[in-house]
């Protein structure tokens, strides 16, 4: 161990829990700023730096449903830029609060409507002096999942373990679609991917958008690197909200893990897959945000 010089050292080399049963849940909630969205916000500003998107007193605006703007934050208050999360408004508080909390500004677009957030975000981003990462489009994105995310779960897989399946929520896509990337690649090429989405809310399969309660997935539209990469997908899991919301209250309670609705859906989504494909023994899935960002919603 060194010292650090920002928080920035800590994101990633997460644990690989086995949960037994065949699943093994990478613990992403474990990241500052409490998310999975710790990786692709390192990433994707610090590659925007590289590429000169990005300079000294720049703005940096996003739209997100909540992690990602915390994670964004939380870079931008390190490396001194000013921090616009446009949200919708209808999620949890806590994720508000967080990305205040980090320094960032707040605007808010109609409710539940990331698609709104997503055309304001745009908007204010072509402007000079602003940068938007751009997340729901941009193949940084995915390019981080593959060659971080997913690098290092092949390097924690012991030599004589196979991973048979991956399932993730898809929000913007980036992660299912990176880390089955590698796993494909580096791991096993006849690796079986599937998406998870709410039961409620339909969006990938059939156009159907509801509301629902597993917070940062199925956004109400089709994310563009989930158009792009649908092929590289072999099937789709659908999760009850208050499924998902029970089986994380469960992992809290059984397991000390203190985790959100999406993970508790992942990992019954991963038994479920079991369930119906006994040939898969085992099964890759994400824990990947804090239940503290949802404490209004599951313990209040
Ligand atoms: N779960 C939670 C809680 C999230 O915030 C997100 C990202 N919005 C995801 C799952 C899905 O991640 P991705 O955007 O990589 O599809």
């Amino acid at each position: 161990m060194t010292i650090s010089h920002t928080i920035l050292d800590a994101i990633g080399k997460t644990p690989l829990l086995d949960l037994g049963d065949g699943i093994l849940a990478k613990c992403e909630f474990l990241n500052p700023s409490g998310s999975i969205k710790a990786r692709i916000a390192k990433y994707m500003i610090e590659k925007a730096e590289t590429e000169g998107l990005l300079k000294p007193g720049d703005t940096i605006v996003e739209a997100t449903s909540g992690n990602t703007g915390n994670a964004m934050s939380m870079v931008a208050a390190i490396k001194g830029y000013r921090m616009i999360v446009v949200m919708p408004d209808g999620y949890t508080s806590e994720r508000v609060k967080i990305s205040r909390g980090l320094g960032a500004e707040i605007k808010f677009v109609g409710h539940f409507q990331v698609n709104d957030a997503l055309r304001t975000a745009q908007e204010l981003g072509a402007q000079p002096g602003y940068y938007c990462p751009q997340q729901f489009d941009n193949e940084w994105n995915v390019d981080e999942n593959r060659d971080w995310l997913g690098q290092e779960v092949i390097a924690q897989i012991p030599e004589t373990m196979r991973i048979d399946a991956v399932v993730q929520g898809v929000g913007t896509g980036g992660t299912l679609i990176g880390v089955s990337q590698a796993l494909r690649q580096w791991h096993n090429d006849q690796i079986k991917v599937y998406a998870m989405e709410p039961k409620e809310s339909r969006t990938l399969e059939c156009c159907i958008v509801a509301d629902h309660q597993i917070e940062g997935i199925s956004d109400g539209f089709i994310p563009t690197i989930y158009q792009r990469h649908r092929h590289e997908i072999d099937d789709i899991v659908h999760v009850e909200s208050e499924t998902a919301i029970e089986v994380s209250k469960e992992l809290a309670r059984q397991r000390g893990l203190f985790v959100g609705p999406s993970s508790g859906a992942n990992v019954w989504a991963a038994q479920e897959i079991k369930r119906r494909n006994p040939e898969i023994k085992t099964v890759l899935t994400f824990l990947c945000d804090k239940a503290e960002k949802y404490l209004s919603l599951m313990y209040s």
